[in-house]
């Protein structure tokens, strides 16, 4: 059977909604965004070293990484996006492989990756790779419902990311979810879920 399984999608794709379901169908969830998240607060792992790398500046007043400095600097400067992304992927990677170790051998591990087409940390890592896929248009419409962004911004984050034909190519499964139908996105991967646990898989 499948027991380690990368999730991705682009931004608005569904992932997290896909992560809820399959956590129901039995997956144990390994949410790589929270990871981060929780590496970038006040006190957390990556605080330090990307305070050394980018200056005090970087750290908010909280102790926590500003997010919207970071952004500003890092999403349209490739050495700076490296260079953070050299920061955090291996404290990830860390994090991640002591959440696989405490679910204990038996689970089915469920990696959300929102960049895993992007990135060659991950592909090795997980036995499948599981693609969220909508169509752009249904990924702006979704991000632009969100307090705080704008089309511009949404615009911005789908044309940084894979497109939606690359990520379908590293694919080994595609779950369509251009519907706003969460009993659609159930269906589709219920059947994923039970054919990559039967026997044969
Ligand atoms: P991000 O990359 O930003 O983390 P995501 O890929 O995790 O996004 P979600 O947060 O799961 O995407 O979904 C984006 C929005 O679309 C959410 O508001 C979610 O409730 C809605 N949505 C996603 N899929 C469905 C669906 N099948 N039915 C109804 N609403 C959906």
């Amino acid at each position: 059977a499948i027991t380690r399984i990368g999730l991705t999608g682009g931004i608005g794709s569904g992932k997290s909604t896909a992560a809820a379901i399959l956590q129901q169908l039995g997956a144990t969830l390994i949410d790589t965004d929270a990871i981060a998240r929780e590496l970038t607060l006040a006190g957390g792992a990556a605080i330090e070293p990307l305070r050394a790398a980018f200056g005090s500046a970087c750290i908010g007043a909280d102790g926590a990484l500003d997010r919207a400095w970071m952004r500003a600097h890092a999403f349209a400067d490739p050495t700076a996006r490296r260079r953070l992304e050299a920061i955090l992927h291996p404290l990830i990677g860390a994090r991640a492989n002591r959440l696989a170790a405490l679910a204990g051998p038996q689970a089915t591990l469920l990696f959300d990756v929102p960049l895993l087409v992007e990135s060659t940390h991950w592909r090795g890592r997980v036995q499948r790779v599981l693609v969220i896929d909508c169509p752009p248009e249904v990924q702006l419409a979704r991000v632009m419902r969100r307090p705080g962004w704008s089309r511009e911004a949404a615009l911005a984050v789908i044309g940084q990311q894979a497109t939606r034909e690359r990520r379908r190519a590293a694919a080994d499964a595609v779950v369509d979810n251009r519907r706003d139908d969460p009993a659609a996105l159930e269906q589709g991967l219920t059947a994923l879920w039970r054919q990559w646990h039967s026997a044969f898989a």
